[in-house]
Formats: structure tokens, C-alpha cells, sequence
């Protein structure tokens, strides 16, 4: 299984640090602090999360757009 980790930066507001910290740990060991776990779901790896988890897919999103602009870069 191939993992991609992307690198968490400093200028990170952080509320997208902390998200973005969760997404890597969860990524890391399958399992993130909501509960959530790793599964296959037609031929790719998600994660799946509580609904108030800040590192769903939906929520992580949102709080991307929040802080875009706020920094030159990408996520
Ligand atoms: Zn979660």
C-alpha cells in the first residue's frame, strides 16, 4: 500500500493545521481520533469519519475554502 503524506506547513492557520494533523495521523495508522477508520471501498483506500470529524473529506474541504487566500500555496 502506497501512502501519500503531504508536508504540514507552518504558515497554516491553525485550524487547518489541526485538521490537516488529523488527516496525517489517520492516514498513518488507520485510525483517527473521531473513531473512524480505514476501508476499501471499490478498489481505493478512504477514511471514514464521525460527522463532526474536522478531517472529513466535507469538513476539511470547507475549512480549506474558509482560509483560502489567506496564504499563497496549496494543501
Ligand atoms: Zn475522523
Amino acid at each position: 500500500m502506497l501512502l501519500v503524506i503531504p508536508a504540514l506547513r507552518d504558515d497554516y492557520p491553525p485550524e487547518v493545521k489541526a485538521a490537516f494533523d488529523r488527516r496525517r495521523r489517520a492516514t498513518l495508522t488507520g485510525r483517527c481520533d473521531c473513531g473512524g477508520t480505514r476501508a476499501a471501498r471499490r478498489g481505493r483506500v478512504v477514511h471514514e469519519h464521525e460527522l463532526d470529524c474536522p478531517a472529513r473529506d466535507e469538513a476539511f474541504g470547507e475549512i480549506c475554502r474558509r482560509h483560502a487566500g489567506l496564504w499563497k500555496g496549496s494543501l
